[in-house]
């Protein structure tokens, strides 16, 4: 744009003081701050400034009416909290991306209730003095999975993270090429272990290790064997694992620690959910194994945590690492951990209460009956505008476990009559709430397996309210009978 066109729509913008004495601006300043409402003014104007130079505004923009609407637009957006409830209607019940597992309120209720008062997180309350923030889970952890001690840190990486470079920096650590794994957002075990300053000592093949492959291995530089669990991935076929059980012997004739990352510590029994490859935390120590690391967030069905349990002796150094002071878990984290643990022992059934369980374990008939139910307040409101149809279909444990095992159950399908369903699946994605859907070829599908408290409810109209927008999108009538 010619310099003396650009100057003078400079000099048309209002300045500071003039659009922060405007009556729509002072309504903010009742409620929010001056350096708050001042920087999106300061932010507005100086993209302006930007927009004149590359000669892409339009008088009126400039115009004071146009200035404090651009400024309203950005203080409510930057109001609008970036991180949101959603629906998750995938029928993944521990979805990575979507937050894990979600807390029951009365879980949610005990962190309010610990992050709204003083507590005594690092106080004992018996000896009037310090106390430490893992004590307080290690009478329950210790009824729950029978090990000695317990240390509970930011995550399960962490945890392995932790416990490697306490018991293992500068030496070997023996793991089988089977375990070798990657969790999503970049875990892996040889680069933990690199990171840990411990050294990997690769034994055996990808499908096939054998007890003497881990012998061989040892040497005076060996300071752990290490057993993972491979949690998102099977190998079938000609294979032979070697077992915890083995594992434990050949660490005791050659004095050595074991240690298994389980990854989804779970505490329960999942057979009686028709899933049966899922190892317990309890199972793995009452064998032997002096250290397991697991999350709080997958199976446990509580916050995001790592919990080392095991052998006091191996657990006390971790607890004295400095690292283990970076890692430290905060104490909404540990109310969350401590209020979930409780229902372990609180329940017959933790199923009942722990919503991750519960979600897993809920049966076909009330799958059915919700997904009845979401189809035919669908079909009234959708009327011919989609073909709304109950398929079969399966979701996952997810958050990396029970990668073979599928949850069956009914799926609503939903496939519209003039635009596609991956349109749809957008518009339900940025609807308020946002609503996380599945396509597969022609349709967008809700499993009401992952739906929680009132949302199945719910659905049909946030559903029918996307159909609305898209069709005013695409400037389609359509008339209601
Ligand atoms: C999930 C998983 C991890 C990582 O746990 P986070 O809690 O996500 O940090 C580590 N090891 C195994 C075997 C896992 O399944």
């Amino acid at each position: 744009m010619a310099g003396s066109k650009a100057d003078s729509l400079f000099s048309l913008i209002p300045s500071v003081d003039k659009i922060l004495s405007q009556p729509r601006i002072q309504d903010f300043l009742v409620v929010y701050s001056l350096p708050f409402v001042k920087s999106a003014v300061k932010g507005v104007l100086n993209e302006l400034r930007d927009r004149i130079k590359k000669g892409s505004v339009e008088p009126n923009e400039i115009a004071l009416d146009g200035v404090v609407d651009q400024i309203g637009i950005r203080i409510q957006l930057n109001l609008v909290p970036k991180l949101c409830r959603l629906v998750n209607a995938t029928g993944v019940v521990v979805h990575t991306n979507l937050g894990r597992s979600p807390l029951s309120t009365r879980v949610a209720q005990r962190i309010v209730d610990i992050a709204t008062s003083y507590s005594n997180l690092e106080y004992d309350l018996e000896q009037g003095k310090r106390g430490k923030r893992n004590a307080h889970l290690k009478s329950l952890m210790k009824e729950l999975t029978g090990a000695e001690s317990v240390l509970a840190v930011n995550n399960n990486a962490a945890a392995v993270l932790l416990a490697l470079g306490t018991l293992a920096k500068g030496r070997e650590v023996i793991v089988s090429r089977g375990e070798l794994i990657e969790i999503g957002g970049s875990f892996r075990i040889p680069e933990v272990m690199t990171q840990s300053g411990a050294i990997l000592k690769e034994v055996g093949a990808t499908n096939r290790t054998h007890p003497r492959d881990y012998e061989q291995a040892i040497n005076d530089n060996t300071a752990l064997i290490l057993k993972v669990h491979t949690s998102n991935y099977r190998i079938v076929g000609f294979t032979r694992e070697v077992s915890v059980e083995e594992l434990v012997q050949i660490g005791k004739q050659h004095d050595l620690p074991t240690m298994m990352d389980l990854g989804s510590g779970c505490l329960v029994d999942l057979s009686a959910f028709g899933l049966s490859e899922e190892v317990t935390v309890q199972e793995v120590i009452a064998k032997g194994i002096d250290v397991v690391s697991f999350s709080g967030d997958k199976l446990l069905g509580g916050p995001q945590a790592g919990v080392l349990a095991g052998k006091k002796e191996l657990i006390d150094k971790m607890a004295v690492n400095p690292l283990a002071r970076a890692l430290r878990m905060d104490k909404l984290t540990l109310a969350g951990l401590e209020a979930t643990l409780q229902e372990y022992a609180r329940q017959t059934n933790p199923a009942m209460s722990i919503p991750a369980l519960a979600m897993i374990a809920r049966g076909m008939e009330e799958l059915l009956d919700e997904a009845r139910q979401i189809s035919s307040s669908l079909e009234s409101e959708l009327q011919d505008r989609a073909q709304v149809v109950i398929e079969q279909g399966a979701g996952r444990v997810g958050g990396g476990a029970l990668p073979t095992s599928d949850l069956i159950g009914p799926r609503v399908c939903i496939r519209p009559r003039d635009f596609s369903a991956s349109r749809l699946e957008k518009a339900l994605r940025l609807g308020s709430p946002p609503v996380i859907t599945i396509v597969k070829e022609d349709y967008v599908m809700i499993d009401p397996r992952t739906l929680l408290d009132n949302q199945a409810q719910m659905i049909p109209q946030l559903i029918a309210k996307a159909f609305e927008q898209i069709q005013g999108q695409l400037g389609i009538k359509y008339q209601r009978d």
